[in-house]
């Protein structure tokens, strides 16, 4: 059984930032990579957001920048997931996908969010043969071909845009006549000439052979008009949904599954902690998450200093 003062679990912007915090305190912390390490930014191309980078920089770089840093203090990272963790009695105990089990005097959570699906017949089994969720992974792949995606939020306006950077063209197929997305966001879409809006309209199977995805059926929702549409790929732009399950509900969350916090990253359980998207449905932003992963990291150093080790 591994031992430590603090486990980090997650190494998106908040677990790495965390991680950063914590090493410099001298907490040790263990960190556990997750199965997509570095999170939702090694999934998109330039970060023009985040302080300190004029220029921008690519989400994959920023990552390995903080994992490096966060190793230099002596973070020590584990490429593995949490699938359960005992958290009614202090020192908290994590299992590991690898068997192992740490003990944890105090836990941060950023185990961030994922992709959310319609839940159609094959949608998963067609992941890499024309479906997909991650616009800047597989973009390239759909060099003069159609794509469609679905989503009418930010999400699907970021994919639509960079997938239209390849495809001929873009549908984007919202199930509203109004667009949830920002205005600047909304703009940028308007004023692309390869995308294309369907308003109003909902998927309703997809359509594939030998060879992968080859058409989606849709529905119009005010005439109930159902369309065969020819694609080559289809992207899902419709939200993520917060990692939670290997809690067990012991942690309070939100009707939508996000970690509920107070002051902060305290959760429901003292000593226990979390951090980016994993508990914020709100801002979702790289630098929100990192700083929230500062703020976890300090308030897991001062309970200890509080509470001391058990
Ligand atoms: P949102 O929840 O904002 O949008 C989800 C979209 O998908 C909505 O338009 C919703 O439709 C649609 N949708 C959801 N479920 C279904 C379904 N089952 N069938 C059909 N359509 C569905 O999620 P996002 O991921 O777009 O954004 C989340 C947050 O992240 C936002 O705060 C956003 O601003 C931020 N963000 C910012 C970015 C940036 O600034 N570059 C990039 C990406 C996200 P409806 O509108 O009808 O509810």
């Amino acid at each position: 059984m591994i031992q430590t003062d603090v486990v980090i679990i997650g190494t998106g912007a908040a677990g790495l930032t965390a991680a950063i915090y914590c090493a410099r305190a001298n907490m040790s912390p263990i960190v556990l990579e997750g199965h997509e390490p570095g999170g939702q930014l090694t999934t998109t191309t330039d970060v023009e957001n985040f302080p300190g980078f004029p220029e921008g920089i690519s989400g994959p770089l920023l990552m390995e920048h903080m994992k490096n840093q966060a190793m230099r203090f002596g973070a020590k990272l584990i490429p593995t997931m949490a699938i359960n963790a005992k958290l009614s009695s202090r020192p908290f105990v994590v299992d590991l996908e690898n068997g192992e089990q740490i003990k944890a005097q105090t836990v941060i959570i950023s185990t961030g969010a994922s992709a959310k699906y319609l839940g159609l017949a094959h949608e998963k089994e067609l992941i890499g043969k024309g479906v997909s969720a991650c616009a800047t992974c597989d973009g390239f792949f759909y060099k003069g071909k159609i794509v469609h995606v679905a989503g009418g939020g930010d999400t699907a306006i970021e994919e639509a845009t960079f997938l239209a950077r390849f495809a001929s063209k873009v549908y984007l197929i919202h199930r509203r006549d109004k667009l949830r997305a920002s205005k600047p966001m909304q703009e940028r879409i308007f004023n692309n000439p390869k995308v294309e809006i369907i308003w109003n309209t909902i998927i309703k199977e997809l359509k594939f052979d030998d060879q992968g995805l080859n058409g989606l059926l849709v529905e119009n929702t005010q005439t109930h008009e159902t369309t065969l549409r020819k694609t080559d790929g289809f992207f899902l732009g419709i939200g993520h949904q917060p990692n939670t399950a290997f809690l067990n509900h012991q942690i309070t969350l939100n009707p939508q599954g996000f970690i509920v916090t107070q002051n902060g990253p305290e959760t429901n359980i003292p000593g226990v902690f979390a951090a980016g998207d994993v508990q914020d449905p709100y801002y979702r932003q790289a630098i929100s998450a990192a700083g929230s992963g500062c703020m976890s990291a300090i308030k897991a150093e001062r309970f200890l200093e509080e509470h001391g080790r058990i």
